[in-house]
């Protein structure tokens, strides 16, 4: 049987991953160094609405190939 936590309700599954940020996730954004992931290999960074420009601007000022998706689309074999 499973038991929930009260905390466990409130916790967002698709967290922002800009730093300090707790918000749930709008985007995700796909992208890969190509110096050192397979053409294939997919990283996923989540974004909520306020820091989707921020991690965008961070990954396409290295020149990483990078694909923007809402959380709904993340591909299942990316991560
Ligand atoms: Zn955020």
């Amino acid at each position: 049987m499973v038991s929930l936590r009260p905390g466990d309700a409130t916790r967002s599954e698709h967290e922002c991953s800009a730093k300090r940020c707790r918000a749930e996730a709008a985007y995700a954004l796909l992208w890969r160094n190509p110096r050192i992931h397979g053409e294939t290999r997919r990283k996923v960074w989540l974004a909520c609405e306020e820091h989707r420009e921020q991690l965008t601007g961070f990954l396409s000022v290295r020149g990483f190939p990078l694909e923007v998706v809402p959380v709904s689309g993340i591909p299942a074999d990316a991560g």
